[in-house]
């Protein structure tokens, strides 16, 4: 019942899309019969890498998974504008979903990176938590917000919001953070910092994009 109450619910928002904006790829700007940033030609552009690992402390290593390098069509995908933004990070996600290796990742929850309260209002909502949400829909994972960012005078902090009497149900599990795009790994870093507190079995990472110079 649920599963066809979703299926119901994104027909009908595919329907109410196509009458506001008539759905056409972003890349070669042919009209498309479903809605979709790229056309599948243009999604072939997008060249795969493989996971390599990010070092957060001496002799600690967490796998990153990302779709590709942040440039051409990815790039073009993660900056999308105005409308087609929202659109972009739901589509980024069903990438995400398909085309990673799934098999090799350790998946018992996916944890999007959030944005500070500032960032937020900017932005008017957050690519990575539209990004997880897809991931989590379609690979039926849970989505749990574990983590909280702020600023303070030495710069962004973040800190995990579960309660101590909650914190025993994430351990030995397997976090997935999810982020669009990783740039300097600095903030992933801070992240996984704070989230050992919870004592997980293993973190990854999974981006849209990443630089490859990290
Ligand atoms: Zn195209």
């Amino acid at each position: 019942m649920v599963t066809f109450f979703k299926i119901y619910y994104r027909q009908l928002k595919e329907i109410i899309s196509a009458i506001i904006s008539p759905p056409f790829c972003e890349h070669c700007k042919i009209f498309l019969e479903t809605r979709s940033v790229f056309c599948d030609e243009c999604k072939l552009l997008i060249r795969p890498i493989v996971s390599h690992p990010l070092q957060i402390d001496p002799g600690f290593t967490v796998p990153v998974y990302a779709l590709g390098s942040y440039n051409g069509i990815l790039k073009r995908l993660i900056t999308a504008k105005k409308y087609s933004n929202l659109l972009a990070s739901h589509q980024l996600g069903q990438l995400l979903s398909q085309h990673v290796a799934w098999k090799t990742i350790k998946c018992d929850i996916v944890v999007p990176m959030p944005l500070d309260w500032r960032e937020r209002i900017r932005q008017g909502y957050n690519p990575a938590y539209e990004i997880a949400k897809e991931i989590a829909l379609v690979r039926e994972v849970p989505l749990k917000s574990l983590l909280t960012k702020s600023q303070d005078n030495n710069g962004s902090f973040f800190t995990v919001n579960v309660g101590l009497g909650q914190q025993l149900q994430y351990a030995r599990k397997h976090i997935v953070i999810v982020d669009d795009v990783m740039l300097n790994a600095l903030a992933l870093r801070k992240a996984i910092h704070v989230l050992q507190v919870l004592k997980p079995a293993s973190i990854s990472i999974l981006v849209g994009a990443r630089s490859l110079v990290v």
